[in-house]
């Protein structure tokens, strides 16, 4: 399924990740030292999954994991975008899955070699639809959300848990990078990451966001 049919109201430019920006899923990978600047990797934009999609199990690789993350839309240019301006630059909010080959990744990251294969495979990136943002619809350091795997709870969290907070990650963001209109920012997972099975439904919510599901195929 490529991206026109998810309907996007804009072109999106590119997909930054946060990584280790939750405490307790830096525990849970087994990594001691608590990130002094934000971590950043990138998707390209053709594996967007459309909710409701299925999804396909990549051709290798045993433990794909979810990772449900609050997903921001940029909708203006800006540079060096100063911390309390911030807002003004996001259009909209929603909520994806950052897929991860877990076990492909703990060996790249042995090797210290590029962490694509693990991160970047097709269909990487499912993402719910992206709701208009309006500051005083959506508090971002406030903001509760959560994964389910056929029913049960896996993951929670709330942006207020965040090592660098959705204002600061922006500022330092554009501070590397110029971003632009259709700039797409997954901002960390928390702890509560597992491995998902064929025929898994996986659905993420947020009560403010809403709710979007993809199902893994039993193939
Ligand atoms: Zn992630």
């Amino acid at each position: 399924m490529n991206i026109t049919s998810h309907n996007l109201p804009f072109t999106p430019n590119r997909i930054f990740c946060i990584g280790k920006n939750y405490d307790e899923h830096i525990k849970e990978l087994g990594d001691k030292q608590i990130p002094n600047e934000p971590v950043v990797f990138m998707k390209p934009v053709c594996n967007i999954v459309a909710p409701g999609v299925t999804l396909n199990h990549p051709p290798y690789g045993n433990e794909l994991q979810h990772e449900v993350e609050v997903v921001l839309l940029i909708g203006k240019e800006g540079k060096n975008i100063h911390e309390s301006e911030v807002l003004s630059y996001i259009s909209g909010i929603t909520l994806g899955l950052d897929l991860t080959l877990r076990d492909v990744q703990r060996k790249l990251k042995a090797a210290g070699l590029p962490w694509e294969r693990s991160k970047s495979f097709e269909q990487s990136a499912p993402l719910g639809v992206f709701k208009s943002y309006h500051p005083e619809k959506f508090d971002l350091a406030n903001l509760n959300f959560s994964c389910f795997v056929n029913g049960h709870l896996r993951q929670t969290g709330n942006t207020g848990q965040m090592i660098f907070p959705i204002s600061n990650l922006i500022q330092i963001i554009s501070s590397w990078w110029t971003l632009k209109p259709g700039d797409i920012i997954f901002t960390g997972t928390p702890a509560g990451v597992a491995t998902i099975q064929s025929g898994d439904k996986i659905v993420v919510e947020s009560p403010v966001i809403g709710s979007f599901f993809w199902q893994l195929s039993s193939e």
